[in-house]
This record gives structure tokens, C-alpha cells and sequence, in this order.
């Protein structure tokens, strides 16, 4: 298959981890950054195939993941009210808030519905025109635009009963507050290309010279996290930092401009609170001032929620790579993909799930340290 199986292929992994082998002289720690990239590296054991020394460490580029729990909180209450249709991403639902999740509000008789994209939200809210349609918009630059887009045509056509929970996180400000973070140990970073197939390659160059970190534009197949590794590591051991375009099948240096052009009319970028993170400046999207009315935080009036984390969950430091899911005391015990404490454990994307899904008990998993 075309640009799929070529990425797949077991002599071009070996040959990749080789070549690897051959230009590492000293331990590195690099992040892949997407959790679709953690997934992938556990799954194909691409941890496996690199020299003692190199870490790989797992960012917060999960969406469920960082959706803040106030939002979570606040997206149950809405579902709870009469008359509303609340839509959402079927991983949104096992997500816990800070005393139920939306499938079990759902089974107690709240109309919650799991739909593949904004616009089958949209079509709810145009044939039941008595109902409140709410979709939770959530996620990173790459499924905003389709959430601009469902806004801006329920605006184009006057759909009063439609309606959206925004929770958008931005890439390029988490890389950098894990560059200023206490303690940071990440030393170079493959950004997620998907979210460069539409931001583009333009915004990395400063963060790379700024914060002196190599960062490669990576994909999501085998070969193309090795290839990725294999830059990052070619930078690190020359001293260099720059953004490379491991990806360029699929990103350019513009990304997508009639996307980006949506999401500037659609959205402004504001504060935003990354879950277990906290706050990071200027690291999220709200509905700009002309689209306002169709928040539904503000339509719903559930500004004022007093959330509640579980104390023993480590999915912060896990999502900032400070340390991996099994240092977690609650991982593969009390805390399990159907038991989820976390985030991280719930969503398809998450670390802790990729860790447990694919049997992995030790931290690192290519020798660098145990801990199970
Ligand atoms: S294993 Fe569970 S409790 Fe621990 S960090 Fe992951 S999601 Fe949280």
C-alpha cells in the first residue's frame, strides 16, 4: 500500500535502529510529544529497537487527556439539564469528572449522544429545532478547524439551539512550558505532524532556538518515529537546534491556510488550563467575541464549578513527561483501562493506556531504569 506498508517495513526499522546505535555516544532524552506517536512506539516496540541510553519520554498531546476537569465537570452539568442533546467523541464519555462521567449520566437518563464529527452535531440541532444540541469541542489545532467550521455554519444559518463547549489546547506554548519547567529533562522533541498538516512548520524555529532543543516534525508509522529519533539524535550529538521536517509527505512550512483562516475568524486564542498541568499563557482557543453565542458555558451558565481530583493520580508530571505511567503507584492496580483514575488511562491516546495495553511494567522499557 502506498505510504503505508513502506513505513511499516522491519528491515527499514532495523537499518533506521542501526544507524542509530552508531551515532549515539551519550544518554538523550527526547519527547514525542502526540499521544497517537506513544501508541505507536509501544505497539511496534520502537522503544525496544534503541541503544540503553536513549529515552523516550511521553508528552501531553493527548486531548481527553488535558481537557481541564472544571470543563468536564461543566459538560456534565449541561447534559444534565432538560432538553439538551449533549454530543460528544465517544472518549469523552469514560473520562472521569469530579464525581461521575458522562456514560453514567447518560444511563440515568440524560440524552448524550456519541457522534464522529461537529457537523453530525450540527445536523441534530437542524431537525430537532425544540432541543438545546450541544457538541463538546474539545482537542489540539487539528480537529479545531472542523469545530470553526460547524460554528460558522450554524451562524451562516441562525441555528439557535446549537450550541458548543470549547476546550481547545494549542501545541507550540506546552512544548514551551516543559522547556521552562522545573525539573525538564526533555532535551529534544518530535512535534505531532498532524497538527503541523495544518499549523504548519512556521511556529517551532523560535521555540527551537529560544529553549536550544532540536525539534522534528514526525509521523506516526514505525519508520517515521525512527527517522524522527534518528534527526533529533543527529542534532543532539552535533549540538545543534533547529526544526526538521521529518513529514514533509504530508507538511509544508504554511500547513493548510483555508483551515487556518476558519479558525482566526472562528476562534481567539486565550489562557488555558491543561489538566494536571495547569494553566499555560496563551495556549488555547475560545469562541471569538462575534461567535460568543454559541458558547455553551455561558448559555448554560455553568461558569461556577468546584471540581475534585483524585489525589492519587500522577497523570500531571505523566503528561509532562517527568515520569512514566508505571511510577505511578495506582498503575495496572486500582487504576486500569477499566478502572481509570485518570485521563491518561481512559483516552485512546493516553500513556497510561498505551503502557498497559501493551504489557509494559518498567519505566523506560530499554533499560534505563526499573521500577516495577
Ligand atoms: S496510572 Fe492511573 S492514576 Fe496513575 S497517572 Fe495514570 S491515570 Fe493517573
Amino acid at each position: 500500500m502506498k505510504y503505508l506498508d513502506e513505513f511499516r517495513d522491519g528491515a527499514i526499522a532495523r537499518a533506521l535502529a542501526d544507524e542509530i546505535r552508531q551515532i549515539v555516544t551519550k544518554p538523550w532524552v527526547v519527547m514525542e510529544v502526540c499521544g497517537g506517536q506513544t501508541h505507536s512506539i509501544l505497539r511496534n516496540g520502537v522503544d525496544q529497537l534503541l541503544p540503553e541510553g536513549v529515552e523516550l519520554v511521553h508528552g501531553p498531546g493527548c486531548p481527553v487527556c488535558v481537557t481541564p476537569l472544571e470543563v468536564i465537570d461543566r459538560a456534565l452539568a449541561i447534559a444534565q439539564k432538560p432538553g439538551v442533546i449533549f454530543c460528544s467523541f465517544g472518549d469523552m464519555l469514560r473520562v472521569p469528572g469530579s464525581s461521575t462521567d458522562l456514560f453514567r449520566v447518560k444511563a440515568e437518563g440524560a440524552d448524550v449522544r456519541i457522534v464522529y464529527s461537529p457537523l453530525d452535531a450540527l445536523t441534530l440541532a437542524r431537525r430537532d429545532r425544540d432541543r438545546q444540541v450541544v457538541f463538546f469541542g474539545i482537542g489540539f489545532e487539528t480537529t479545531a478547524p472542523a469545530n470553526a467550521m460547524a460554528v460558522k455554519l450554524a451562524s451562516d444559518e441562525g441555528l439557535d439551539n446549537f450550541s458548543m463547549l470549547v476546550s481547545h489546547v494549542l501545541v507550540p506554548p506546552a512544548i514551551e512550558a516543559i522547556c521552562r519547567s522545573k525539573g525538564n529533562r526533555v532535551q529534544g522533541f518530535l512535534a505531532a505532524g498532524h497538527v503541523c498538516t495544518v499549523m504548519g512548520t512556521r511556529q517551532y524555529p523560535a521555540i527551537a532556538e529560544r529553549y536550544g532543543v532540536p525539534i522534528v516534525v514526525t509521523g506516526f508509522e514505525p519508520i517515521d518515529l525512527l527517522e524522527g529519533i534518528r534527526r533529533a539524535l543527529v542534532q543532539l550529538e552535533r549540538g545543534e537546534a533547529r526544526v526538521e521536517n521529518a513529514y514533509a509527505r504530508v507538511v509544508s512550512e504554511e500547513g493548510n491556510p483555508a483551515a487556518r483562516a476558519v479558525l482566526d475568524e472562528v476562534f481567539e486564542v486565550t489562557d488555558q488550563s491543561w489538566r494536571g498541568i495547569g494553566r499555560i499563557p496563551q495556549s488555547g482557543w475560545r469562541l471569538a467575541p462575534s461567535y460568543r453565542g454559541f458558547d455553551a458555558a455561558e448559555r448554560f451558565d455553568v461558569g461556577a464549578i468546584r471540581t475534585v481530583e483524585s489525589p492519587e493520580c500522577r497523570s500531571g508530571e505523566v503528561l509532562q513527561g517527568l515520569i512514566t505511567p508505571p511510577e505511578c503507584a495506582a498503575f495496572g492496580t486500582v487504576c486500569t483501562p477499566r478502572t481509570p483514575l485518570g485521563a491518561t488511562m481512559v483516552s485512546s491516546e493516553g500513556a497510561c493506556a498505551a503502557y498497559f495495553l501493551n504489557g509494559r511494567r518498567k519505566r523506560g522499557t530499554n533499560g534505563v531504569a526499573a521500577h516495577a
